[in-house]
C-alpha cells in the first residue's frame, strides 16, 4: 500500500497550537506503568489515578511491598479501581512475582533490550499487549516509537493515514507503517505526539460523534472531506 502524503509533523504542530504543549507524563517507570494499567479496569483516568495513588500511599510501588501486603489492603485498593477487584489483587501479585522471578526486579534493564525483545518481555505481564508495551517503551524513553492508544489510532485512520482493517491489531500495524517515515526520532516529540493524538480523539474526534466543526484538522481529513461531499457541502 502506498504511504500517505499527509504530513504527520504538520498535524502534530496544529494539534500543539490547538491544545498547547502537553505536560510530560508523570509516570514513566516501567513497573509503575504496568501497575497503573492493572490497578483499575474500565474506569476514567481520574479514578485510575486515585487507585494508583492509594497503592502508592498504603502499600508502596515495589514488587516486594506488593507481595508482603495483606489481602484486605490490596482488595480495598482494587475496589477503588472498579469492577472485579479480586481479579485485580491477583494481577498485582502476578506482576510483582513476574518482575522478581523473570527480571530480577529490574525492568529498567529489560526495557533497554532491542525492540522485539522488550515488547515480548513486557507482554509477559497481565493487561499489556503490543500498544501498552510500546507506550511503556516510549514513556520510559527506551525506544523511539510512536505508540498509539485507541483514540490516537482512530484519529490517524479518520485523517486517512491508514484504512480500518479486520482486526484492531492489523489497523494498528497499518497506521504505524503509514507514518513510520514521518515520525521524528525524538522522545519529546514522540511522547507529545502520542498525548496530542490521544487528547484529540477523546475530546474532538470522538468515537461515535466526531466534533468536526471544532477541529483544526478538517483540511487534512479524509473522513471530513468524504462526509462533506456526501452531504453536498461543496469544496472542502
Ligand atoms: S475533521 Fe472530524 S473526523 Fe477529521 S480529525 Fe477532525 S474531528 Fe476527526
Amino acid at each position: 500500500m502506498p504511504r500517505s502524503r499527509k504530513s504527520l509533523q504538520s498535524i502534530i504542530e496544529r494539534l500543539k497550537i490547538f491544545y498547547g504543549q502537553p505536560r510530560p507524563p508523570e509516570i514513566t517507570d516501567p513497573f509503575e506503568m504496568i501497575l497503573r494499567e492493572n490497578v483499575a479496569y474500565l474506569v476514567a483516568d481520574e479514578q485510575r489515578d486515585r487507585a494508583f495513588q492509594a497503592l502508592s500511599d498504603r502499600v508502596g510501588l515495589s514488587a516486594e511491598a506488593i507481595l508482603s501486603a495483606g489481602d484486605e489492603a490490596l482488595l480495598d485498593i482494587a475496589r477503588l479501581g472498579g469492577m472485579h477487584p479480586d481479579a485485580r489483587v491477583n494481577k498485582l501479585r502476578t506482576i510483582a512475582q513476574t518482575a522478581l522471578r523473570e527480571f530480577a526486579g529490574n525492568l529498567e534493564a529489560m526495557v533497554k533490550r532491542p525492540l522485539a525483545q522488550g515488547k515480548k518481555a513486557l507482554k509477559r505481564f497481565p493487561g499489556i499487549g503490543d500498544p501498552g508495551a510500546e507506550k511503556i517503551l516510549l514513556f520510559s524513553r527506551s525506544q523511539p516509537i510512536l505508540a498509539l492508544e485507541s483514540n490516537g489510532l482512530r484519529v490517524l485512520v479518520r485523517l486517512g493515514f491508514a484504512e480500518e482493517r479486520k482486526s484492531y491489531a492489523a489497523t494498528y500495524i497499518a497506521a504505524q507503517e503509514a507514518v513510520r517515515e514521518q515520525v521524528k526520532e525524538d522522545f519529546d516529540w514522540l511522547i507529545a505526539a502520542h498525548q496530542l493524538l490521544q487528547r484529540h480523539g477523546r475530546e474532538v474526534c470522538k468515537r461515535s460523534a466526531p466534533r468536526c466543526k471544532s477541529c483544526p484538522l478538517t483540511r487534512s481529513c479524509s473522513f471530513y472531506t468524504t462526509s462533506a461531499i456526501k452531504e453536498g457541502l461543496g469544496d472542502v
